[in-house]
Order: C-alpha cells, then sequence, then structure tokens
C-alpha cells in the first residue's frame, strides 16, 4: 500500500481539516526536547471523537503502519517526534470537558483538553485539580496522563496518576476500552489504568479520562527566599519538610538559574546575586500566612539573606510565573538546552548537588539546576549552541553522567518528563534484564505488532 493509498483512505475517514499530508505534516513532527531527532511523517490527523480515533487506528493496523500519539508537544523527551512512515495522531482536537460532577468530585474529559483549561473549569465549580506541570498553559491533560506529568505541587498533592481514576483508551487494534472506577475504591482485576498512565503512548491512545477532584484549598501565601549558597537553600529545604507542616510549593533555584530567568525576563523580581533560592508556599485554609511565617523564619534561620513573603494570590502568582519561564529562559541561553529531569531520595539531594558541581568542573561545562526539591526531583540543565558540533556532544555526554549519578544514589532517569527517545539507553541500568523483559511482554500483549510509538519508553 503506498503512502498516497494511505492518505486516500484516511481522507474518507476524516474532515479535510483534520489531515495534514506530506509536507504540511511536518509542523507536527516533533515536541520540544532538544537533543532529539525524529523521523518523516506519512501524515498527521486530527480526530475529534473516540470513534475516529479507533477507526483511523483500525485503518494504520490492517496497513501495518506506526502510530505516534500527541497531545501538544510539549514533552521534553522525544516521545511525540515522529518516526519515519508513521501516522501523528493528534488528540489536539478533543477539547471537550464532558461533565463536572460536584457530588462525586470528579471530572470526565476528553484528551485533548489543555490543563490550565480543565483546572480553572473545575475552580469555577468550587472544585480543584492539583497536578501543575510548568507547561500547564499548552500541555493536554491526556498527554500528562500519558506522561503521568508532575509539577509544583506535588510536594503535597502527589503527580497526574494520583488522580486518574477511569479511562477510554483506543488499543493497537482498534478496539476500545474502559479501565478503571469511577468510584474512590475499587480493586477489580488487574489495575491497567496505572500501567497506562506513564505508559507514553505505547500501550494504547487515551482519548477520555475521569479525574479526581479536591475541595478547593486556602488562598496560597508564599515566600520567595534568596541564600548565599545551594546548600544553605538545601538545609532550609530539610527543615523546612522536617516539620509538621507540609508546603504546597518548595521550588529551587540556583544562581545560574536565577539569572537566566532575570535576563529574559527582566520584571521577574528574584532575587539577583543570590547563590540559590527557595519559592514556598502554603494553601492550608485559614493557616498559609502562619506557615509561611514559619518557613520564613526557617530560611532566616538557615541563613537566607532576603525573605520576600506573597500574601495573596497576585503577588504569589508573579513569583511563580518566574518559575514557570524557567525553560525558556534556559534554551535561550546559548539557543538550546538539555534539561534533564532527575529524581533521587530525598535524603540524597546534597549528595546529587555536589556530585553535578564535579562532573560540570570535571566536563569544563556549566550544568544549572532548578526543581522540584521539595519531592527530590531536579531539573539540572546543560545550555548549548546547537551548530556547534563539539558543544553538542559535551553536552550530551555529560548529560548521560548525571543521569548515571542519579542512578547511583538510588533514583531515576526521568521523575517527570518520561523516558520518550532521549533517556532509553539508561533502562538497563535503572531496571536490569528481567524486569525490561517482563515490560516488553506487557508491551507485547497490549501491541502485538509493536506499531504504537515504537522506538520509545521501553
Ligand atoms: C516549559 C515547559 C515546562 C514543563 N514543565 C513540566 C513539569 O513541570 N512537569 C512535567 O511533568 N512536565 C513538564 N513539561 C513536559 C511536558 O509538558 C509534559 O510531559 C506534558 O505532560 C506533555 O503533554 P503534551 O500534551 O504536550 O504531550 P506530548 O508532548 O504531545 O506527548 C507526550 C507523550 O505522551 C504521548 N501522548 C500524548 N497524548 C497521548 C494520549 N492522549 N494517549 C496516549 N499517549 C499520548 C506521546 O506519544 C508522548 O509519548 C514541561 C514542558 C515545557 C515545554
Amino acid at each position: 500500500m503506498t503512502d498516497h493509498a494511505i492518505i486516500a483512505e484516511l481522507a474518507a475517514l476524516l474532515d479535510a481539516t483534520q489531515l495534514a499530508a506530506g509536507d504540511a505534516a511536518l509542523a507536527f513532527d516533533r515536541d520540544h526536547s532538544d537533543g532529539t531527532g525524529q523521523g518523516v511523517p506519512i501524515a498527521a490527523v486530527f480526530p475529534t471523537s473516540t470513534d475516529q480515533v479507533a477507526a483511523v487506528v483500525r485503518l494504520a493496523a490492517k496497513h501495518g503502519v506506526p502510530i505516534v500519539p500527541q497531545g501538544t508537544r510539549s514533552g521534553l523527551a522525544g516521545g511525540a517526534n515522529a518516526v519515519d512512515g508513521c501516522l501523528l495522531l493528534s488528540l489536539e482536537g478533543m477539547t471537550s470537558i464532558l461533565s463536572i460532577d460536584v457530588a462525586d468530585q470528579v471530572v470526565t474529559t476528553q484528551a485533548g483538553v489543555i490543563t490550565f483549561e480543565l483546572v480553572r473549569a473545575v475552580a469555577e465549580r468550587g472544585l480543584f485539580y492539583p497536578p501543575d506541570p510548568g507547561s500547564w498553559a499548552i500541555s493536554t491533560i491526556g498527554g500528562n496522563i500519558a506522561t503521568n506529568a508532575g509539577g509544583m505541587r506535588c510536594v503535597k498533592y502527589g503527580v497526574t496518576g494520583d488522580f486518574v481514576r477511569e479511562l477510554t483508551v483506543v488499543l493497537a487494534s482498534g478496539e476500545i476500552i474502559r479501565t478503571g472506577h469511577r468510584t474512590v475504591k475499587g480493586v477489580a482485576g488487574l489495575d491497567l489504568t496505572s500501567l497506562i498512565v506513564g505508559s507514553e503512548g505505547t500501550l494504547g491512545i487515551v482519548t477520555e479520562a475521569t479525574l479526581a477532584l479536591l475541595p478547593t484549598p486556602g488562598e496560597p501565601c508564599g515566600v520567595l527566599a534568596a541564600f548565599p549558597s545551594p546548600s544553605q537553600a538545601l538545609a532550609a529545604a530539610d527543615a523546612i519538610m522536617a516539620t509538621g507542616r507540609r508546603p504546597s510549593i518548595l521550588e529551587y533555584l540556583d544562581a545560574g538559574t536565577i539569572a537566566a530567568i532575570s535576563s529574559f525576563s527582566p520584571s521577574s523580581r528574584l532575587p539577583g546575586g543570590a547563590g540559590a533560592a527557595l519559592i514556598i508556599q502554603s494553601d492550608e485554609a485559614g493557616r498559609a500566612a502562619a506557615d509561611v511565617e514559619e518557613y520564613a523564619a526557617i530560611a532566616l534561620a538557615c541563613g537566607a539573606t532576603t525573605v520576600d513573603i506573597a500574601q495573596d494570590a497576585a503577588a504569589v502568582d508573579a513569583i511563580m510565573e518566574a518559575r514557570r519561564m524557567l525553560h525558556g529562559a534556559m534554551r535561550a541561553v546559548a539557543g538550546a538546552s538539555l534539561n534533564e529531569d532527575v529524581s533521587v531520595p530525598r535524603s540524597r539531594l546534597a549528595e546529587l548537588l555536589n556530585g553535578i558541581a564535579a562532573i560540570g568542573q570535571n566536563a569544563g561545562v556549566d550544568i544549572f539546576s532548578a526543581g522540584h526539591i521539595g519531592d527530590g526531583n531536579l531539573h539540572p540543565i546543560i545550555c548549548f549552541d546547537p551548530a556547534d558540533a563539539a558543544a553538542v556532544a559535551t553536552a550530551n555526554d555529560t548529560y548521560q553522567h548525571v543521569i548515571a549519578l542519579a542512578i547511583s544514589l538510588g533514583g531515576t532517569a526521568s521523575g517527570e518528563h518520561g523516558i520518550g527517545s532521549l533517556k532509553r539507553a539508561h533502562l538497563d541500568a535503572e531496571l536490569g534484564p528481567t524486569v525490561r523483559q517482563l515490560q516488553r511482554s506487557v508491551k507485547h500483549a497490549f501491541d502485538p505488532a509493536g506499531l504504537l510509538n515504537p522506538g520509545k519508553k521501553l
């Protein structure tokens, strides 16, 4: 079957606006990662219903055409990148929130809804969806589920997967299944929902999801604390986590990331010249201001030079806006950046930061770090000029050392961004051969012909 004939069959299934073929498909061929490659797709398709997704998948299965599921391609691991001869199956057009159930505190949504739109829609009904990846203004709920995305509020509330109750999934055969339970509890059969969460499009295509919600928390208060050194900031983070309280956000920025964000966005009001900073928030109803006073006192006791307290939502948002610029700011430094996503047990963070400094020194490369220090998930970042082959090679090599260090500390190559095509080389070291083989067997059970997102995740 020629590409032309496949495109003709797709055109019979979809409206003209739902199909981009040939060169037009190249606009959708990769995600936001640097350091990953992409193949040439046959076409990109934009279905708007589960039935349309299933019809496209059946067509692809019939002709043995690989499928790369996509949200909005905000991923940082190459997971949504095209492979040669594939169909890019974008869920971007599935943008309906189907129901918000206040009594059961759940929302049922199509997969292409933008994360922040969902957060805003449920907030209007007095409910709270906590997962808040830095990309929430552009990422989709389906992409968040497929990567088990984290974010700033994980330290208190957990990751996307902690909120997934039920999924509608199109299998590689084109069959439509529903996994999980709308109920709080449910243990019938094996937990396929958890298997699909974080599977990066390799086991099935998520078209709809029912997500758990919480009551709206209190108005957040926050503090931005500046420290002379990373070790003082880390000591403060440890002391805060050792209190009986749990901050809703506990983020870390080092001197390099503060400088990059400040020059990218001069209005960001981050503490210029600081050796490191913490952003700490509390959203405990009736207690947030008192919590933040206590966190500020801890920061000062650990050597903070300034503590800037944000008493209302607008002031808190202004600080978080600066933090959310991290990726763009780091990319702007030299044109490209490798944003790692290692996670270690919190007690090993000091060893991780010291080890990263040593790796950078040996390689003669600046490695900047920022991230979710409250849950042990750090983003060490290497900036490089993508046109400079030697710089690209050094960045890639250095990146491998940082990941190996995290694994040696009992951590993981990826806390939230996913494996995609970028980090598969580390799976042997982290998982070992028996677990890897078991995982390949699971993949085979779901997708015997290996058509769903080949070359990714596993
Ligand atoms: C500025 C910036 C900040 C970020 N901050 C964070 C952060 O704080 N935390 C975090 O976890 N990530 C973060 N990310 C990474 C990224 O936004 C997340 O991985 C996000 O979940 C990807 O969603 P997406 O809709 O863009 O998915 P895509 O990038 O399109 O796809 C990601 C993966 O999921 C698969 N996929 C997508 N949709 C589906 C579906 N419906 N069914 C099956 N498979 C699917 C794809 O095949 C791919 O493997 C950030 C990215 C940027 C650019």
